[in-house]
């Protein structure tokens, strides 16, 4: 039967690089043939569990390969991959199994979610393997198609209840082929992940991308920077992806400085705004750093930079992905002039469907012309590159003068004590809204709010320049990396 969806990748793969290593994991590689025979099985593992075509198959677990396994084996099935955040309390995960209305729950370890989550479980670490052996390897033939949904994939929530973005198994190759050519990623790629693959950067980002392309895969449970420094140069990594808290914690870590990188060929960093002091910071180190936009509801990727202009553009996201088209539009639906701030629009075969069962959601912010309207806030360049600023969400207005918080946070960050920065809007009674800074100092330093503020007075026009600051020992953060600003603001709203 005709096959575009994703699930055939390990066959494909198998039938051309049938020896080549897949999967990396705890010390055992899998080659694709290998991959492939695992994924067959637990197909008919699944189909004996009742699963079937359009049916979801939750994922819940830390980074391991029968995330992948179990990713492949719905799409063989024509079912539905929905990942969901271990870092979700269990009313939460109740909630979105209800919401996709899974069938299957498969388990790994890394979430002390309740066992008991009302769907059916597969124990990734209780039984699995034995499950896979007893499995008949005979191949299935099920009809797939690219317009079918493939992934539910929940938005972390940073703003109200998770909508689940169903990506159609076209979203996802168009995508991992918008990668391939931007990236320049080869078929000996050795990609590390450390980043939740319940995100969809990690996984379609990096993963899925290295396994079309017949590259490696490190799967790592979790992202710690000395072993991660260590991977690298024991496995001469090529490529890896991480939000800037990560790669901030690259650089920090006490072996930073001898780490062997020479095997590095990209380091793909987004996910939410980049500070610029970090950018350079890799640069210096003779590292091709660059920036990638994207969102859940485009597969990701919507903007990336080449790598060779890391350098010429540090600070922007780039232009649009190859087969992806990208505009900033002004207030009233035109193009925004050189430099002048609008909102980012998204068009291409990378877009969602729409949002799982919430037709109005999915009018909000798909038209009927195909743009997917991003919420986020940016300028382009005289040569066509895009310089993200902010989300619209965070803009502060402050007697009637917009402040765009990465604006402020940039130039905190370049401030030697600040390890970490979101600066907010607070009510205040004669400006409407004033900017907080709460801030994260590196270890040793003291809290001096006076030296902080003047940092920013000599750069900033008085009106950005926040009211206060608080030091607090950490920002909260979802499990994508992005501070939680609703919640900060919500904890500050009473306290300027
Ligand atoms: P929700 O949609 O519920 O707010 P979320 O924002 O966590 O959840 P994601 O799809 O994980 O959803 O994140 C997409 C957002 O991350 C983008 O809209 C943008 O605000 C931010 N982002 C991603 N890459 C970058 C980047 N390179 N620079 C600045 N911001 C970025």
């Amino acid at each position: 039967m005709r096959n575009e969806g994703i699930g055939s990748w390990p066959r494909r793969r198998a039938r051309k690089t049938p020896g080549r290593v897949a999967v990396v994991h705890d010390g055992v590689d899998r080659t694709y043939r290998e991959l492939d025979d695992r994924v067959t099985r637990l197909a008919h593992v699944l189909h004996a569990s009742g699963v079937r075509r359009g049916d979801r198959v939750a994922y819940l677990g830390e980074n391991h390969p029968a995330f992948l396994e179990t990713l492949f084996a719905a799409g063989v099935l024509g079912a539905v991959f929905v990942p969901l955040n271990t870092r979700l309390a269990g009313e939460e995960l109740t909630y979105l199994l209800a919401d996709s209305g899974s069938a299957v729950l498969v388990r790994g370890r890394g979430c002390d979610a309740p066992a008991d989550l009302g769907v059916p479980v597969l124990y990734v670490h209780d039984g699995y393997e034995e499950r896979l052996a007893a499995a008949p390897g005979t191949a299935f033939d099920e009809p797939v198609f690219a317009d079918d949904p493939c992934l539910i994939m929940y938005t972390s929530g940073t703003t109200g209840r998770p909508k689940g973005a169903v990506l159609t198994h076209g979203n996802i190759t168009w995508n991992c082929l918008n990668v391939l050519v931007d990236l320049d990623l080869a078929g000996d790629e050795v990609t590390l992940v450390t980043a939740p693959m319940f995100h969809t950067a990690a996984l379609n980002m990096t993963c899925l991308p290295t396994l079309l392309k017949g590259g490696r895969v490190l799967v790592e449970p979790a992202f710690r920077p000395e072993p991660a420094l260590d991977l690298i140069a024991r496995h001469r990594v090529t490529f890896l992806f991480g939000v800037p808290t990560m790669f901030d914690a690259l650089a920090s870590a006490d072996s930073w400085g001898w780490a062997d990188l020479s095997s590095v060929r990209t380091m793909l960093c987004g996910g939410a705004p980049v500070p610029e002091a970090l950018i350079h910071t890799y640069l210096e180190r003779g590292l091709s750093f660059v920036q990638g936009y994207g969102m859940t509801e485009t597969s990701p990727g919507a903007l990336c930079l080449d790598r060779d202009m890391s350098r010429r553009k540090a600070g922007s996201a780039g232009v649009p992905h190859f087969f992806t088209d990208v505009r900033v539009v002004g207030a009233g639906g035109a193009d925004a002039g050189e430099d002048e701030p609008g909102e980012v629009l998204v068009r291409g075969p990378n877009v969602m469907r729409g949002y799982w069962k919430r037709p109005a959601d999915t009018r909000a912010v798909l038209a009927g012309d195909g743009w997917f309207r991003s919420g986020d806030v940016a300028t382009v360049d005289g040569d066509g590159y895009v310089f993200i600023v902010d989300r619209i969400k965070d803009l502060i207005i402050s007697g009637g003068e917009n402040i765009y918080p990465a604006e402020v946070e940039n130039l905190l960050y370049e401030h030697p004590d600040v390890a970490e920065c979101a600066v907010i809007g607070v009510p205040h009674d004669k400006w409407g809204e004033v900017g907080k800074a709460v801030v994260v100092l590196r270890a040793g330093a003291v809290p001096d709010e006076a030296a902080l503020l003047d940092h920013l007075r000599r750069r900033l026009g008085r009106y950005k320049v926040p009211a206060s600051v608080e030091f607090v020992p950490a920002l909260p953060r979802s499990a994508a990396g992005k501070v939680l600003k609703p919640q900060l603001r919500r904890e500050y709203a009473t306290r300027t």
